[in-house]
């Protein structure tokens, strides 16, 4: 088996490790070998898959497992018991199905809101201008807990776009935790730009080609 990417995540251990930042495995694709390995001999301990039917085939209670990518509304009764946060709540119908489900399960459902901070129209995730009232709204919903935002950023920008998404996705978190001082994630920055995302404040990167992709020189 290739093991590359154990050595490329210590690798970015050691070089987050003073910031604090909690490292999520973006594990689309690879197998669950691989994501036992991962976690079982790292400090990586959450793998992040962002399709559902791929989450479930995968799925191992032995380990801890985040939802990353677009949810439709109709697939969160699949999830909603095992994962611990949700990153990609934008939208009510969404917010209302987690409620109804996680009720039904008499759990807590925890989340983040996504933000699409350049709006990209292909792309989920809130303005970042709503995500304050939508905050507001997920009080009604006893069910589920607001633990921060999740943002994303185009693929094709510039360290200096970048940094003027992700510095305001950090004003707005901030904003976000004087009034849910429980809201302690800031889920922001991939491979290309998790360096960059650090810097402005994120406080949980969710990498995949960085740890399984190319090997880091
Ligand atoms: C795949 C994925 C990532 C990781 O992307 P890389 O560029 O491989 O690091 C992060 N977040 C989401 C939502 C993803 O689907």
């Amino acid at each position: 088996m290739n093991r590359d990417f154990i050595a490329n995540a210590n690798k970015i251990l050691a070089r987050l490790a003073p910031y604090g930042v909690e490292v999520v495995a973006a594990t689309k694709t690879r197998p669950i070998e691989e994501i036992s390995e991962l976690i079982e001999t790292t400090d990586i301990k959450v793998a992040g898959e962002n399709r559902v039917q791929e989450l479930m085939s995968k799925y191992d209670a032995r380990y801890t497992w985040d939802f990353i990518g677009q949810l439709q509304t109709n697939k969160v009764k699949y999830i909603i018991d095992k994962v611990r946060l949700i990153h990609s709540v934008d939208r009510l119908s969404l917010l209302q199905t987690i409620e109804k489900e996680a009720e039904k399960r008499n759990i807590t459902a925890n989340i983040l809101i996504e933000v699409n901070t350049a709006k990209e129209e292909n792309k989920g995730g809130l303005y970042l201008e709503d995500a304050l009232d939508f905050s507001q709204e997920i009080r009604n919903y006893p069910s589920v807990k607001l633990l921060g935002l999740m943002a994303v950023a185009p693929l094709y920008y510039e360290k200096d776009e970048l940094e003027k998404c992700f510095n305001e996705a950090y004003k707005v978190y901030t904003e976000l935790k004087t009034g849910f001082p429980e809201a302690k994630y800031l889920s922001m920055g991939m491979s290309n730009d998790y360096r960059i995302a650090v810097d402005c404040g994120a406080n949980l990167v969710r990498l995949g080609r960085a740890i399984f992709g190319e090997r880091i020189v």
